[in-house]
């Protein structure tokens, strides 16, 4: 096979993107994102969540399924499908609405994100993604908490808050 054919393997059907969890237990398949989908978040809770600078989130993608179900979540028509046993973590956001952190239940690698001021939307992170996968990023949120070392990343716009 091709280093291309083995590539687009990789890919899944349809322009999909597959990916794990750092266990291997949570299964992801993303619609392939495009450039304009991919934001990056400096607020303290994704430092927090993610243990790194900033989370990185392609789109939102719109999901057709409830949540809120805490084993094996399956999304076949939607842009985001998990499978797998994972566990969730509520706190209160900028706006005082609720805010889902959602993780593997056996290793803990970050999921996806949701909001109640955000209803039908999931923020799922894209370190779960192959290398080469995501594209580049347009928007850094919450760039008031940037490190005094971190630059711009080329082509985004950055805004202090979300
Ligand atoms: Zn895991
Ligand atoms: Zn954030």
């Amino acid at each position: 096979m091709s280093t291309s054919a083995a590539a687009a393997a990789a890919e899944g059907p349809h322009g999909y993107i597959q990916g794990a969890c750092l266990c291997g237990r949570v299964k992801a398949t993303l619609r392939r994102p495009v450039p304009g989908e991919m934001k990056l978040c400096h607020c303290t809770d994704c430092r927090k969540f993610t243990g790194a600078m900033w989370g990185a989130h392609p789109l939102p993608c719109v999901v057709a399924h409830d949540l809120s179900a805490a084993y094996i979540l399956t999304m076949p028509e939607g842009d985001l499908t998990l499978e797998g046993e994972f566990k969730s973590f509520f706190s209160g956001g900028d706006s005082g609405q609720s805010v889902g952190r959602h993780f593997c239940g056996n290793c803990g690698s970050s999921l996806y994100d949701t909001g109640d001021d955000s209803p039908g939307w999931v923020f799922v992170h894209s370190g779960l993604f192959p290398p080469k996968s995501i594209p580049p990023p347009n928007l850094e949120i919450y760039w008031c908490n940037a490190e005094s070392w971190e630059v711009v990343h080329p082509g985004c716009k950055t805004v202090d808050r979300q």
